[in-house]
């Protein structure tokens, strides 16, 4: 596994937000190619499983503090409990584990909360243009029902996987990663104790878990990422430790 002392990370909290903003452009073309069913409206997806990293948090904030809405927050946070997820590991860490061959229990990364989001109102969501990546990158071929799950392209669900590992690095020097509320707890003064609150510090990436016939596909989209980004150096690391094509 890389130590992190060896991965750039940018400095800054406008410059993570820039290559914040830099993955998300480089998804959302990428992610163009897929006819996807989702419309607004259609809010299956939306659970209180969601998870993001607290760099992903301070943009919630920073949108809600804008339109004075920290009460509606606090009153929204109210209606739902910290700690939920139980996770014990972020994804990153989930990844060297496999990455080392160590045998890892998937419930480390946390147990599903299937209640719908407190952030849905009336089947949209309430902070749309600050979601996180985790939001953001739902998507489904067909339209889903009780009796219908969400269909996605093996390769759709492997580059959600890459990009959360990609936004998971960025927090790694100090930020955290939970579930969306635990996050969203521990920025604003919800008068939850500490202790309560599940928080995981974010790890840095320690490698990709691809298919070889995904590599190609995978370097591409990370070079894109680079030329797209403020912080170049950050994702050079990246492409030239773990994708070395
Ligand atoms: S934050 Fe918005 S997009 Fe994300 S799960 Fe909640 S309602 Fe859905």
């Amino acid at each position: 596994m890389m130590a992190r002392q060896h991965i750039h990370l940018p400095t800054g909290m406008d410059h993570k937000k820039e290559l914040l903003a830099a993955v998300y452009t480089v998804y959302f073309r990428w992610v163009e190619r897929f006819p996807l069913a989702c419309q607004k409206g259609c809010a299956a997806c939306c659970t209180g499983s969601v998870t993001m990293t607290s760099l992903e948090g301070e943009i919630i904030l920073g949108f809600i503090n804008k339109q004075n809405r920290k009460k509606w927050l606090l009153d929204k946070l109210a209606q739902t409990s910290p700690g939920k997820s139980k996770a014990a590991i972020t994804l990153n860490q989930y990844a060297a584990e496999c990455l080392q061959h160590q045998e890892v229990d998937e419930a480390a990364l946390g147990s599903w909360d299937f209640n719908p989001c407190v952030f849905l109102d009336e089947n949209t969501c309430s902070l749309y243009e600050a979601r996180p990546f985790g939001c953001r990158s739902f998507g489904s071929l067909v339209r889903c029902a009780a009796d219908r799950a969400a269909e996605m392209a093996p390769m759709h669900l492997t580059v959600n996987t890459v990009f959360t590992q990609v936004i998971e690095h960025i927090s790694s020097d100090g930020g955290y990663w939970s579930n969306m509320t635990d996050i969203l707890y521990s920025l604003t003064d919800s008068g939850f104790q500490a202790e309560n609150i599940n928080l995981l510090p974010a790890r840095p990436v320690p490698g990709f878990l691809l298919e070889s016939h995904e590599v190609q596909e995978i370097h591409d989209l990370l070079q894109q990422l680079r030329e797209q980004s403020p912080a170049k150096g950050v994702l050079s690391d990246l492409i030239d430790k773990f994708m070395p094509i």
